[in-house]
């Protein structure tokens, strides 16, 4: 299969090429020869009726077998045959975590995740929820979803981890490889899976441009990771459910990306016809066998279905199930959500934190310094972990920001806490303490699974608390919670300090502590882009039965059409600064098949030491083509002590800038001028510049 090189950043500061997925010998220590020699020999001596079930989920049988019979359950089921050793398929749902029959470590929501900028580190997470998933039983996990954040509304934004889609995919990947370490992954949602409300009906009409450059590179990313399987999405894309879509699964997956692994269905409703669904190449019909199952026994007895179609399918989900066929001794249930797993969670939640404004030195507090905290704001006094839907987790606890605070106050600051809903009250407390912090944003009820955002602002209530609490306290900090963007123009110029914590898992509280106090130095930086208002976007139209998809959204939809952000793509903010130099290119000219590397030196020029996401764009001088002012296609995080210099190294290939020419149905490389752009936001004007060639050799 394809594999797939991509930058990542070492210790040193170096970006080296890593080698992801596709491993030779899989997890259950067979090479891939002797896994495709017993695929075909089982495959040879399966009865019809044993082919057809290994195609659907048999939730009923789980149910009974499982549920009742030994108390566990999963949220996907195929069965186990006995008689020619293959195991059973039993998913369970991410992607914050293990979700939801067992206590498991609920790690901050993958939009948190996705501002880490940090590949590594989603993949030492994927390692954790695909440990604790083998723990309690089961050996797939249905995740990463990697669904283009297209507008902030979109209710499952805060399961994806963010707009773009080269970082998607990065981000993605990371999941993906540390997943399989122990169990099936599932990207999903494939594809074009960008709207709640309608997601059941809506027939998405994108060109063929568009779908390939920015709705499914992330896609590929994960299979070139290695992804066991792929889950097609609920919606329409040109005119055919994802699930009947025979150019999304056989001509593009199957077919241009050489996958190897199998397809399952959506949940609920999302097939709707058998021989489409098998025709065009969907493996699992879930949770059960609605339109397989007898019916497509009966179509292939008919002739309807060939009996070629089915032995693809079953060839692929018997390949994943023996990769991954491993014994669980070695699994222990004790580990699941312990000290270590937990821990990583509280890593994840800090470095997801983006601080968006810092003046007047409102933060760090210094606990030697302040004496009196007034923590205002429902919010502050629960444990704000996400969307109840798929994505749910039940962690065994969730530390609430108020408690992580007077965790970490310690005996030095004394913390006053008033709930918000009365503003006198919340006035006193603020003007008679050296610091208030407001905690504000949004619940499951605001956005989920099936629930798109009505508008981006804040609730009436947290915004007159914020405005009234910043009245009698100039040292005002707000710590937003929320899934995507969050519109603040009403307020933002009130406040001196924000920190956007989204919804960061069971160790939330401590993590936003550890940030207010500084114990841990931000890092996080945004991975979509905060509009000012909803008007500088286009309708996120979540009613009609068509929509149609334009190229633009996030912050190429701003950079074309020239708007100004509250914040842009790419931005956060830290307690130290850092200076960009000497950017340089090794030539100012390739060849198509050449590769360019691009250095840059960053300096901590702060007074604490800290950890800078470096981001590389490119530009396109004198395309043919309408294309966007710049794409990412690189970033890299540096440690950096107080006056250390280091240089991060970036390489790119020609090919990974193409464009998609719909005329010729291929890529092209266009023999043009390139900029290179490295700084530490999408801003233009905080951008390093160079530009080098791209010649027809
Ligand atoms: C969701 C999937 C989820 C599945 C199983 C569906 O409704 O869209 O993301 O994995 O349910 O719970």
């Amino acid at each position: 299969m394809n594999r797939r090189n991509f930058l990542r950043t070492i210790g040193a500061g170096a970006v080296v090429l890593a080698m992801f997925g596709g491993s030779v010998t899989a997890i259950s220590g067979q090479s891939d020869a002797e896994i495709e020699k017993r695929v075909e020999d089982v495959l040879s001596r399966m009865t019809l009726d044993e082919k057809i079930e290994q195609m659907s989920g048999n939730i009923l049988r789980d149910i009974v077998q499982g549920f009742f019979a030994k108390g566990h359950g999963y949220t996907g089921f195929t069965p186990a045959n006995k008689r020619l050793g293959i195991p059973a398929l039993k998913c369970l749902d991410g992607p914050r975590g293990v979700g939801f029959f067992y206590k498991t470590t609920c790690f901050p929501v993958s939009a948190a995740r996705g501002s880490t900028w940090d590949a590594e580190l989603e993949e030492r997470v994927g390692a954790v929820m695909g440990y604790e998933t083998r723990a309690v039983g089961a050996n797939m996990l249905l995740c990463p979803c990697i669904n283009v954040v297209r507008h902030p509304s979109m209710g499952r934004a805060q399961e994806s981890y963010g707009e773009d889609p080269y970082h998607l995919g990065v981000m993605g990947a990371g999941l993906v490889v540390g997943l399989q370490k122990h169990v099936m992954a599932c990207p999903k949602h494939y594809a074009v899976n960008n709207i709640e409300e309608s997601r059941m009906f809506v027939d998405v009409r994108v060109d063929e441009r568009t779908l390939r450059e920015i709705y499914l590179p992330h896609f590929k990313m994960c299979v070139e990771a290695g992804a066991a399987s792929i889950m097609s999405a609920y919606n329409d894309v040109n005119g055919y459910l994802c699930g009947h879509n025979t150019h999304l699964l056989r001509d593009i997956l199957k077919g241009e990306w050489n996958f190897d692994g199998f397809v399952v269905s959506d949940w609920v409703n999302a097939v709707e016809d058998t021989i489409e669904a098998a025709d065009a190449g969907l493996d699992i019909e879930m949770p059960r066998p609605e339109y397989y199952g007898k019916h497509l026994k009966k179509a292939v007895l008919d002739g309807r279905v060939s009996e070629e179609v089915i032995d693809e399918a079953v060839t692929r989900i018997l390949r994943q199930k023996f990769k991954f066929d491993i014994r669980e001794a070695g699994y222990d249930r004790n580990k699941v959500a312990c000290r270590e797993h937990t821990a990583l969670a509280r890593e994840v939640a800090q470095k997801g934190i983006v601080l968006l404004k810092n003046s007047n030195s409102a933060l760090p507090l210094d606990r030697t310094k302040v004496r009196t905290i007034a923590v205002v704001g429902e919010l502050a006094d629960k444990a704000n972990i996400g969307d109840l839907g798929s994505s749910k987790v039940t962690p065994p606890y969730a530390v609430a920001p108020l408690e992580g605070i007077r965790d970490r106050a310690g005996g030095l600051v004394e913390v006053v806490y008033d709930v918000g809903r009365n503003l006198s009250a919340a006035r006193r407390i603020a003007s008679q303490a050296d610091a208030v912090i407001v905690v504000a944003g949004l619940t499951w009820k605001d956005e989920g699974e099936g629930n798109d955002r009505e508008n981006l602002n804040l609730h009436k209530e947290d915004e007159r608390l914020i405005k009234a609490v910043a009245e009698e306290n100039e040292r005002c900090i707000v710590i937003l919670e929320g899934g995507a963007a969050i519109t603040m123009e009403s307020w933002k110029d009130k406040v001196p300090a924000i920190l956007m914590a989204w919804y960061s898992g069971m160790e939330g509280g401590n993590a936003i502590a550890d940030v207010l106090f500084g114990d841990v130095n931000p890092s996080g930086k945004l991975a979509i882009v905060f509009p000012k208002s909803l008007d500088q976007l286009f309708e996120h139209d979540n009613k009609s039965k068509t929509v149609e998809y334009d190229y633009y959204h996030g912050y190429r939809y701003f950079d074309k059409k020239g708007l100004e952000p509250a914040f842009h793509f790419g931005f956060g903010l830290s307690y130290t600064e850092y200076k960009y130099e000497n950017l340089r290119l090794d030539k100012k000219k390739t060849g198509k098949s050449g590769k360019i590397q691009v250095k840059v030196d960053v300096t901590n020029i702060g007074r604490v030491s800290g950890e800078e996401i470096v981001q590389l764009y490119i530009g396109y001088k004198g395309s043919r083509v309408d294309r966007p002012v710049k794409d990412l296609k690189g970033f890299g995080k540096l440690a950096l002590e107080p006056g250390q210099t280091r240089t991060l190294t970036f390489e790119l290939k020609p090919g990974d800038l193409a464009y998609y020419n719909i005329d010729k149905g291929a890529w092209e490389i266009e023999d043009i001028e390139y900029v290179v752009y490295v700084g530490p936001s999408s801003r233009q004007d905080d951008l390093l510049s160079d530009t080098f060639k791209v010649s027809g050799l």
